[in-house]
């Protein structure tokens, strides 16, 4: 099978790293990361957004989710097939997500996709199944193929709507392991 996985938000922690980003440079204090990611995110505009996802360091300073390499590597030694499909876009944010996936032996890790448009890739690479955490692209691909949403707090609010589009959330990545 093919099995496709989004990177931020289900396999590397960017939500993590942006959120201690605006707490130590003061932008945010106080609120709890849930608190945040449901409602806090939006006193920010969209230019701050592109702004935060141009920021390479972003990308590189914590681990992947726990769970996410051993995930993947029991899918790989299975001889599935592994596609990252990401709407990570500026020439740096490339670079920096391909020097971590090397250092971090994720397996197949050269099956990265920089898509903006998640609908035609999965199309085309005749994606079994997809994991995703963003509303929008959920949103987007649901019943395309067997669609996994990650349940995290930045979809809590849109995970009834979801469901009822035959989206299945998992609370952890070897949920995925299910599906196979
Ligand atoms: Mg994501």
């Amino acid at each position: 099978m093919n099995i496709a996985f989004d990177i931020d938000g289900v396999l590397y922690p960017w939500h993590n790293s942006v959120f201690n980003h605006l707490a130590s440079s003061g932008k945010i204090g106080g609120e709890s990361f849930f608190d945040f990611w449901v409602n806090g995110w939006k006193k920010f505009d969209e230019s701050y957004w592109h702004y935060l996802a141009s920021l390479e360091i972003l990308y590189d300073n914590f681990n992947p989710y726990s769970g996410v390499l051993d995930t993947l590597m029991d899918i790989s030694n299975r001889k599935h097939n592994i596609l990252y499909i990401t709407d990570r876009y500026s020439p740096q944010v490339v670079r920096v997500t391909e020097r971590y996936f090397q250092r971090h032996s994720f397996p197949q890790h050269s099956n990265v996709f920089f898509s903006r448009d998640k609908r035609s890739t999965l199309s085309k690479l005749e994606v079994d199944i997809m994991v995703e955490d963003r509303y929008a692209n959920l949103k987007d691909i649901a019943g395309m193929c067997k669609v996994l949403g990650m349940a995290r707090p930045w979809n809590w609010e849109f995970r009834d709507e979801m469901e009822g589009m035959g989206v299945v959330f998992i609370n952890h990545i070897s949920g995925v392991l299910d599906y196979l």
